[in-house]
């Protein structure tokens, strides 16, 4: 009886401490958009004791251009003799989650250099080969055990022998639907056996991760390029199809509403026919930084084609759409852009008040940008 009664005592305390460091990640995650930061901040908790408490953990990125797959970044020691050095100072030191992360503005200032890091930044994989177990996880999209008895076909390969890996966890990282990385934990040094709860746990705290590196900045920043009109910097017009689809399905989860403007420059043919198509390249540019001043950061503008802009506004509703839309048909016009007034014609349509899916509230946008023409230019109109 009391044999059961300390189980339960140690399962409830496991289930508390994972709890906790769930709800602390999650947290830490927030507070930066920085993939580096959070690759490191998700490493910390697959490695500390608080956490889920691998002994080593490491994460690799896909780089497309060279068909390569890149050590990132890897916390944990390189030997036992280490190992007892790290983990006697985190005990001294009574070190908790947040000093553990905050280890990672001495390793950016290169204060420390762990020996791990050093090692798994410099590993790197060739995808072109097609028989090794990296290739075999990235086409999966659930992570594997593997025990310590390797099947034959794992005898050789270079990422278990690299990383000199026994039993280990390994996942794919499923960024934005593609496989963009993995991740590798073990327990090197202690040899400790990983348990079916482990193996969950992991599982959901990957996951979580995921999320986090989907909204890293500079994991945008690396996808960004592919997205850009490259005279005017906004988004294109895929990106725009793309951004479209996920802002109406978070305004339909969220049940706020999202405005669609459609932005069309005036008689824009005649400034090109009478001051060339340089002239008018510049101004195309410059009239895309006044509309971009006048957006908030969570705004998406994008150019449409041409003269043509659309703009996704989150959380908007017609009124407060309709206000943006008339501050920026004043500041275009107040602009003199090249010594010349350009103005600009603007529809608005609003989901889910104006229509249910996305082609229909385009179709709606646009509509009123015609009837704006129609008005006689210069205008905002409202569907
Ligand atoms: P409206 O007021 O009805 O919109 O008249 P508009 O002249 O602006 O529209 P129209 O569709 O007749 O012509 C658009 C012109 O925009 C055609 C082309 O000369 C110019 N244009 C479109 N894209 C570019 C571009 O990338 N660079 C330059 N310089 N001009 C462009
Ligand atoms: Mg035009
Ligand atoms: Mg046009």
């Amino acid at each position: 009886m009391e044999e059961e009664a300390i189980r339960l005592k140690e399962e409830l305390e496991k289930v508390r401490s994972q709890l906790y460091v769930f709800y602390e990640l999650t947290k830490a995650m927030r507070t930066t958009l920085r993939l580096d930061e959070i690759i490191y901040i998700i490493l910390t908790g697959l490695t500390a004791h608080e956490g889920l408490r691998f002994n080593r953990a490491a994460i690799f990125f896909v780089d497309n251009q060279e068909n390569k797959i890149n050590g990132f970044m890897g916390i944990g020691p390189m030997d036992s003799q280490e190992a007892s050095q790290i983990w006697q100072s985190i005990e001294k030191e009574k070190k908790d989650l947040y000093d553990l992360i905050d280890n990672y503005n001495r390793v950016k200032e290169e204060e420390i250099k762990p020996k791990f890091m050093e090692f798994i930044r410099s590993l790197s994989f060739d995808l072109n080969d097609k028989s090794g177990l990296i290739f075999d996880i990235l086409s999966e999209k659930k992570s594997l055990h593997i025990k310590e008895n390797h099947p034959p076909a794992l005898k050789d390969d270079p990422l278990i022998q690299k990383m000199d890996l026994s039993e280990f966890l390994i996942c794919p990282l499923y960024i934005k639907g593609n496989p963009k990385g993995l991740v590798v934990v073990d327990n090197y040094i202690t040899k400790k056996p990983i348990s079916a709860d482990d193996i969950k746990t992991f599982d959901m705290f990957i996951e979580q991760a995921i999320g986090a590196i989907e909204n890293s900045q500079s994991f945008e920043s690396t996808l960004t390029k592919a997205h850009t009109d490259s005279l005017t910097s906004l988004w294109n017009y895929g990106y725009f199809q793309y951004k479209l689809d996920e802002e109406l399905t978070k305004a339909n989860s969220t049940g706020l509403p999202l405005s669609l403007m459609m932005i069309d420059i005036d008689d824009f043919k005649k400034f090109n026919d009478t001051r060339g198509h340089v002239q008018g390249d510049k101004a195309l540019k410059q009239i895309s930084d006044v509309l971009k001043e006048n957006c908030r950061k969570i705004d998406i503008l994008c150019r449409y084609g041409g003269e043509e802009f659309s703009l996704i506004l989150p959380a908007n509703n017609k009124k407060e759409a309709a206000l943006l839309g008339e501050r920026m048909r004043k500041s275009v016009r107040d602009a003199k852009i090249l010594n010349y007034t350009f103005t600009i014609s603007i529809g608005i349509a609003t989901f889910p008040q104006d229509c249910q899916e996305k082609e229909e509230l385009i179709k709606k946008a646009d509509k009123a940008l015609y009837q704006a023409k129609e008005q006689g230019k210069n205008k905002v109109v409202l569907i």
